[in-house]
């Protein structure tokens, strides 16, 4: 795996492939891989004949500098296990290389970009959807894959992939847990062992949901009650969640009743770390 940290490099490096009508599948990370991360990385591995990852700390995508400055960079670690994974090529950028002086231009995203995280890291968004702009301009890959953990982030996407003709397809690779329910996250490794215990009240909520969907036995579940049962998770933990919402997947609108297509998505800080999971729900239970 060859590892490159300027726009031009990949481009040179991509141009041969793209002549030769090979497929090119890529992959967005902020780094510190785990388990999830290496999942969309053999997917894309399965798919296409080149593999790109990215690793770069968006630092217009953080609202708060503290969880900027801990975020981990792991670089060593991380091109062994995109390699192994099956990645070819890393593109890791600095931070001049992607916003060098004078840059003057923020995407915005409005519709699913609006609510819960877009409501509660003001900015957030618009960070992400700057960089993956920029990231899917600079790869011109096939098709780039995006975890469904960050079920609001694969919305804004695809949203903008849309509406801004990219194209790029962009895939949803399922969310890779711990055996505990814990949704896989970088930051993860800032949880003290009673927080992670805490941490449980995300996955247990949404699994609290998905039961009372299942109970419903094909009539739609209200949104009162699913979500009544998953707030029950974050009280008995003793956690006030950021919030606890049923949603449109695409619009990321609230919807009152589980009746077709829905998702269950939570946030909530657990000692020093923000944590963020979802599950998709339908009329009849969970995908
Ligand atoms: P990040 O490095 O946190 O920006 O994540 C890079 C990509 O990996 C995003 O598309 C995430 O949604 C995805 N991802 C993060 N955690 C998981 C997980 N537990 N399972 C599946 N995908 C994930």
């Amino acid at each position: 795996m060859r590892t490159l940290r300027t726009i031009a490099e990949v481009r040179t490096a991509l141009k041969g492939a793209r002549r030769d009508g090979r497929s090119i599948g890529f992959v967005p990370t902020m780094g510190a891989l785990h388990e999830g991360h290496l999942q969309l990385i053999r997917t894309a591995r399965d798919h296409h004949d080149e593999v790109v990852v990215s690793i770069f700390v968006n630092p217009t995508q953080f609202n708060d500098a503290a969880d900027l400055a801990a975020y981990p960079r792991v670089e060593a670690s991380d091109a062994e296990a995109a390699a192994n994974a099956g990645a070819g090529l890393l593109f890791a950028p600095s931070a001049d290389e992607m916003y060098p002086a004078g840059f003057a231009t923020s995407v915005h995203v409005g519709g699913p970009s609006e609510r819960l995280e877009g409501a509660s890291r003001p900015g957030h968004f618009d960070g992400v959807a700057t960089v993956v702009t920029k990231l899917l301009n600079i790869v011109g890959a096939d098709v780039a894959y995006f975890g469904q953990k960050d079920a609001q982030q694969l919305a804004v996407v695809r949203q903008l992939v849309a509406d801004l003709n990219i194209p790029t397809t962009i895939e949803a690779v399922e969310t890779v847990r711990d055996a505990d329910g814990l949704a896989l996250s970088s930051r993860n490794a800032r949880l003290t062992p009673a927080d992670r215990e805490q941490a449980l009240a995300l996955s247990r909520a949404l699994r609290a949901a998905q039961d009372i969907v299942a109970s419903a036995n094909g009539a739609a579940a209200s949104a009162e009650d699913v979500l009544a049962a998953a707030r029950a998770e974050f009280a008995a933990r003793g956690i006030a969640p950021d919030y606890v919402e049923l949603v449109d997947p695409t619009t990321f609108i609230p919807l009152p009743a589980v009746d077709g297509d829905a998702l269950v998505a939570v946030a909530a800080r657990v000692g020093d770390v923000r944590l963020i999971d979802n599950l998709p729900l339908t009329r009849n239970g969970s995908h």
